[in-house]
């Protein structure tokens, strides 16, 4: 039986899938089965952060589970104290972890704190989330709640939580605070709803109303966090000290992993939260010696050369294209060319397959690009020459 053929007999149906058999990835090159290469301009959604195939990720994985794969959290974890260590450090923030599995695992975490932050500190009084139009959060059913996108709040799931409203900006977020707002979560730069990055001044501006009204700032870097942006966290480059941040995609380089991270250290105490597989010995020597190689390419000067390398080309792409283009948006290695139409985006993604790149859509109208923090000029020069190509018939 082909791939295809099991795949739609054993697997249920929740994506739309592309029937293309990948058997081995070198950086951001990956081979199917067929002998054809492709240039991932999407390291599996953000993912893969130091590129397929990487060597010393996959030494620190190897090196690790021969020894001891799993214990569970009731005993200390040393790559998991480590990881602590390591992303307390890069944060630039005086705080505490608690690991989880992915990221909507993670936001559950945070909204937990939250919550027991406005029960206990509050008299009961505080509980609701004030997140934004266009958000993305994830895909349980709290998460899926506090995504601000009306389509995913799906009749079929009801009924979802209490606590949950969304803005469409910032400037609105103000009006919709009230006695009982514990917490406001946003992404940075957006992710799922269109890359598209908040204004800088509007954050710090909320930043500061949130702290001097003792409402928590939850940023979700799931997606921007680990480097994406070119600092560690989005929040670095936004100048801002957030109560609670999430992280996830990019920080096992592709094992799974979801962080909660807050100040507040003193919020969660046994009992309140936990995880069986959450920061296991596998998934913390992955997303330790990630963390170090992505922090090394940072000092080392290459992960901006790469992300101002890669932003260059895809200028001149968008320049090239301004028929199909009508934006360019995004920061870091998280970038975006807004498209005239949803059916045009859909032809572009679908001839770039053809043409062996892949690319995303995020959004309705957006070509989205992440590929791996560690792409070389040669993949990225590949890559465009085969987008050019791709939408030459478009
Ligand atoms: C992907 C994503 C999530 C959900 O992460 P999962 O690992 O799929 O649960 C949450 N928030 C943001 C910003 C994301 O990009």
């Amino acid at each position: 039986m082909s791939l295809e053929t099991i795949d739609k007999e054993y697997v249920l149906n929740t994506y739309a899938r592309n029937y293309v058999n990948f058997k081995k990835g070198v950086n951001a090159t990956l081979y199917s089965d067929e002998g054809k290469d492709y240039i991932d301009f999407t390291s599996g959604i953000g993912v893969v952060s130091c590129g397929h195939g990487n060597e010393r990720i996959a030494n620190a994985i190897c090196n690790q589970v021969k020894n001891i794969t799993h214990i569970s959290n009731l005993y200390a974890i040393e790559p998991q104290a480590m990881l602590a260590q390591k992303i307390a450090q890069l944060s630039g923030y005086d705080v505490a972890m608690f690991f989880a599995n992915s990221g909507a695992e993670a936001n559950e975490g945070a909204i937990k704190i939250a919550r027991k932050y406005g029960k206990t500190k509050f008299d009961n009084k505080k509980y609701k989330v004030i997140t934004l139009e266009h958000s993305f959060h994830g895909r349980t059913i709290t998460t899926v709640k506090a995504t601000g996108q009306g389509d995913m709040h799906s009749e079929n799931f009801t009924p979802y939580p209490d606590g949950f409203s969304y803005n469409t900006s910032i400037n609105d977020v103000y009006n919709s605070i009230d006695d009982e707002t514990v917490a406001v979560m946003i992404e940075l730069v957006q992710g799922e709803g269109g890359v598209q990055p908040l204004p800088k001044e509007e954050v710090q501006k909320l930043a500061k109303h949130l702290k001097e009204n003792n409402i928590l700032l939850i940023i979700d870097e799931v997606q921007t966090g680990a480097f994406r942006t070119g600092e560690f966290l989005a929040s670095n480059l936004y100048d801002i000290k957030p109560d609670i941040i999430t992280m996830a995609k990019g920080v096992g380089s592709g094992v799974p992993i979801g962080v909660v991270m807050t100040t507040h250290k003193d919020i969660l105490t046994p009992g309140d939260h936990g995880s069986t597989f959450g920061g296991n010995y596998l998934s913390t020597a992955s997303a330790l010696e990630a963390c170090t190689i992505l922090d090394e390419l940072k000092n080392n000067g290459s992960l901006d050369e790469t992300m101002i390398y890669f932003e260059e080309k895809l200028k001149s792409f968008y320049e090239a294209h301004k028929d199909l283009f009508t934006d360019m948006v995004g920061l870091g290695l998280m970038r975006g060319l807004r498209v005239k139409d949803n059916d045009t985006l859909m032809n572009i993604i679908k001839q770039s397959f053809n043409c062996g790149v892949l690319v995303l859509k995020a959004g309705k109208n957006t070509l989205r690009f992440l590929p791996p923090l560690t792409i070389t000029k040669v993949e990225t020069d590949e890559g465009f020459k085969r987008l050019e190509k791709a939408v030459e018939n478009i």
